[in-house]
């Protein structure tokens, strides 16, 4: 069987059909052996998951001279690093599970007002992933999270322009400050915790009362009591768009991309000999898992001991809008970004737990849509547009970056949580030297997968 390559002229919807549609043809039992297409002195590599994790170790693989496949059952973006909030956000070093998580959460569960949704029928299987995720909500754990999140994220802007460096996809980067609106003053202070963390970490930022807020920004006036201005950030215009140049890139250079849905790993023998696929088997030097919130369905082969869980994340997008932000805005009353991008307005946020399977709600809509209308009344535009995803949530809120305990040639880059697209370029470089044995002097053990937790 021959690759199927994308065709670089042409990345359009229509191309991602014909991909589809080609691979379907493959027969059952076809094995296609990568080895067999390059010289011997690269290493054939295969990835899995074409998302911004993906795209970024294919990317380092390649220009290290490696051979490389990236598969992804829908096509490159098509997951999480799609619809986020594109902030490039290097001082996110607070997780979700700070102290006093606990108290708020049931009133925040029971009302419609609250950005954290559960589907009810799912909670049984959620009760052993939450014992765990909450066990961390408290001042020692979040010290230690926020210096794996700090090594993954402090140079976030720098690793993304690294990354898109002489593509088309470099027009999507900009530098930005990272605004965070408060209602007041008070409301602040009582967010200090967070705010500590990030001093203790090195994240530059400054105070800004009302009148400084509008000063900076006219589009903030009179909308926030209070605000911080976060320096050395960063934005994606289009998230999207930006994964697709960079998947063209890699095209262009010699790199592959099937469209095909992994099943399984064939380990044997602690060394893995082949992934499966739904039609054939793929043979590779070694093995990347970048499949965002899915790659935990191979957790127990592979020897991971993190517990993940997909969090829902909802944007609208209000297209053609008659306001434009000047730097990314996290509203935090009510825990939505909101981020000026090409011809739209992006407003991303709510966290639902409720499994990979089932459709969108209509509640997070909603309250997103009732949020916005408070905060921006001004506000005209043509339509809205709607998006559900998810997030690859561990327990610890800490990704899982290195070897497999049970395959010494499968590498794993996933779990990034709210900070993916922020943490994935510099996870791909690491994860690249990971995969080929090059010398990487970096402390990975605060993301292995076989971590106490
Ligand atoms: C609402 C929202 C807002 C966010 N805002 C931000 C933000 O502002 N900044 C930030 O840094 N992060 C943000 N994030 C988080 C970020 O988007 C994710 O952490 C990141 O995109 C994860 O990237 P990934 O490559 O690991 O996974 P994904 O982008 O989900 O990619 C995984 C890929 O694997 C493929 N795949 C799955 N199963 C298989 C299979 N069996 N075979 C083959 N392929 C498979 C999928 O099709 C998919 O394309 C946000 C997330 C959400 C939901």
């Amino acid at each position: 069987m021959q690759p199927i390559k994308f065709d670089e002229s042409k990345l359009t919807d229509e191309t991602m059909t014909a991909v589809i549609s080609a691979s379907a043809e493959v027969s059952e039992d076809d094995t296609y052996d990568v080895n067999e297409e390059t010289n011997k002195t690269t290493k054939n590599i295969i990835v899995i998951g074409a998302g911004i994790v993906g795209i970024s170790t294919a990317l380092w693989l390649q220009r290290d001279g490696h051979s490389v496949t990236l598969i992804d059952k829908k096509g490159p973006a098509a997951g999480a690093s799609f619809g986020n909030a594109g902030v490039l956000a290097s001082g996110a070093v607070v997780p979700v599970t700070v102290p006093g998580l606990l108290r708020k959460a049931p009133k925040m569960l029971f009302s419609p007002n609250q950005p954290l949704f559960l589907k009810w029928s799912y909670l049984p299987k959620l009760i052993p992933f939450l014992r765990k995720y909450i066990k961390h909500a408290n001042a020692v754990s979040v010290e230690k999270i926020s210096h794996g999140l700090s090594q993954l994220l402090h140079d976030a802007p720098d690793q993304h322009f690294a990354l898109a460096n002489g593509t088309e996809a470099e027009k999507y980067i900009d530098l930005a400050d990272y605004m965070y609106g408060y209602k007041d003053e008070a409301a602040f202070l009582s967010d200090h915790f967070g705010w500590d963390v990030r001093k203790r970490r090195g994240v530059n930022f400054v105070k800004m009362n009302a009148e400084s807020l509008g000063n900076y920004d006219l589009n903030l006036k009179g909308r926030f009591g209070y605000g911080i201005q976060c320096k050395n950030h960063g934005r994606i215009k289009d998230p999207g768009a930006y994964i697709l140049n960079l998947s063209k890139h890699f095209v262009a250079k010699g790199g592959t991309i099937l469209i095909k849905d992994v099943t399984d790993f064939e380990i044997e023998d602690g060394h893995c000999k082949s992934v499966i696929t739904l039609k054939e088997k793929l043979i590779a030097d070694s093995y990347v898992l970048t499949a965002g919130a899915w790659s935990g369905t191979w957790a127990a082969a592979l020897g991971v001991k993190v517990p993940m869980e997909a969090e829902r994340g909802y944007h609208i997008e209000f297209i053609n809008p008659s306001i434009t932000l000047r730097s990314p805005l996290m509203v935090v009353g009510g825990k939505f970004v909101v981020n000026s991008m090409n011809g739209r307005m992006r407003c991303a946020g709510v966290i639902e737990f409720g499994g990979l399977d089932s459709p969108p709600a209509k509640a997070p809509f909603k309250l997103l849509k009732k949020q916005m209308a408070e905060l921006f009344p001004d506000l005209t535009y043509d339509s809205i547009d709607e998006w559900m995803g998810h997030r690859p949530a561990t327990a610890d809120s800490l990704p899982i970056i290195g070897v497999s305990p049970n395959a010494d040639n499968i590498f794993m880059g996933y779990g990034h949580h709210h900070i993916g697209l922020s943490g994935g370029p510099k996870t791909g470089r690491w994860l690249a030297k990971l995969a080929t044995g090059a010398p990487l002097n970096v402390d990975l053990s605060a993301y292995a997968a076989d971590r106490q937790i």
